[in-house]
């Protein structure tokens, strides 16, 4: 992003605050569709709530992943506000409520909307059948996770060997399972990952059809990676993969999905912080920013995520430490930053951070999230 507007916006607004580009947003969501043509996109709300997002988001066409009442709500509020272009599929079309395991109450709730739902379990499928029964099922598979930064496979997933009797108890309860999901583990780097639950899935899918029942929604999940380094390979690699398989292995008129988050989100935001203390300790120069781990850096905590700290000014650079604004000693952000010399009152910058950064900021020691500015909306 600009420095020049990052500086102008920080010096307008005051610190901390998160820049969001709507333009980067749209330019990700169309890389995306351009290298795989054949899936539809629904944004995985929780990488980043804003309901800006979710509203540039749908104008360009992308449906939504939800995980919770509120997130379901917060998109139903946003996209119903706006000119109806397909009110009748709504749902379906435009939600998938994909966290496999759900309180009763919020399958009450969500019933009345006829909702698309993920499952991997007995005790769901009850559920749904007793407080959604009109809820249309997808069940999600347990695929390898293997070398992903955030592994997800140990939560959630049936076991392959499970499905297809999974699949029969639930058409015999008279629920419908419309598709199939899995989730390789979020910035899946290892692209072998995409492969095996592809063939994974195909092998559930047929099975399901040999026993007399169709399943026409493949859901390909999350996990696209976002180029944090220069040795993350590029969306187009993975995506020839993903397309040769899906030739390879389904029908030609299978509907297809994925639910990017990351991958839309992350490279849209940037952070600009200001330095409100200095210490050497050590030996090393430690700086204290005025956001934190409790707040826009989350994603080092939550993401496993590391941020690259950046400063608008120049000069020689040497190691120094940064560290955020809490009183707690967890928060912080790098033990070995490359700086220049930096002065009480000036702007440190991070990029790339877009995506599980103020999603999930908190209150702690009383301070609040980062204000959000949004440009090119
Ligand atoms: C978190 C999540 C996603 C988004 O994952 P990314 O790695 O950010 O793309 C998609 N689907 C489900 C079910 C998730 O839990």
């Amino acid at each position: 992003m600009n420095a020049r507007l990052l500086q102008k916006i920080a010096r307008e607004h005051g610190t901390p605050v998160v820049v969001i580009d709507h333009e980067i947003i749209r330019r990700n969501y169309a890389s995306f569709r351009r290298h795989l043509p054949k899936v539809q996109v629904y944004y995985a709300v929780k990488a980043n709530p804003a309901p800006e997002i979710i509203r540039t988001l749908y104008q360009v066409g992308a449906s939504f992943d939800v995980a919770s009442l509120p997130e379901f709500m917060l998109v139903y509020e946003n996209i119903k506000r706006l000119p109806p272009k397909d009110r009748q599929q709504f749902i379906w079309d435009k939600i998938v409520y994909a966290n496999p395991i759900k309180p009763k109450e919020t399958l009450q709730a969500l019933d009345r909307y006829k909702p698309l739902v993920t499952f991997d379990n007995r005790a769901e499928l009850d559920k749904i059948r007793r407080y959604a029964p009109r809820a249309g099922l997808a069940l999600r598979l347990r695929v390898p996770n293997t070398g992903s930064m955030v592994e997800l496979s140990s939560k959630f997933g049936c076991d392959p060997g499970e499905a297809v009797d999974l699949i029969q108890e639930a058409f015999g309860c008279g629920l419908v399972v419309e598709a199939i999901s899995f989730h390789v583990g979020s910035q899946c780097t290892n692209f072998d990952n995409f492969v095996q639950a592809l063939n994974m899935a195909a092998a559930v899918m047929q099975e399901a059809a040999q026993r007399g029942y169709e399943i026409k929604i493949l859901d390909i999940g999350g996990g696209f990676p976002v180029p944090y380094d220069r040795h993350v390979k590029p969306l187009s690699q993975l995506a020839r993969k993903i397309n040769a398989e899906i030739a390879r292995l389904f029908p030609s008129d299978l509907q297809i999905l994925a639910e990017p988050g990351r991958y839309l989100v992350a490279t849209a935001a940037a952070a600009v912080a200001t330095v409100i203390g200095k210490a050497v300790r050590d030996g090393k120069t430690c700086y204290y920013i005025d956001d934190s781990v409790y707040h826009t850096y989350s994603g080092i905590i939550f993401d496993h995520c590391q941020y690259t700290l950046k400063a608008f000014k120049k000069g020689k650079t040497e190691i120094c430490a940064v560290f955020g604004q809490t009183c707690d000693g967890l928060d912080t952000i790098s033990h070995a930053q490359e700086l220049p010399e930096l002065d009480i009152g000036d702007l440190v910058y991070a990029e790339n951070i877009g995506a599980y950064s103020s999603a999930s900021s908190t209150w702690f020691n009383g301070f609040p999230p980062a204000k959000l500015v949004h440009i090119h909306q």
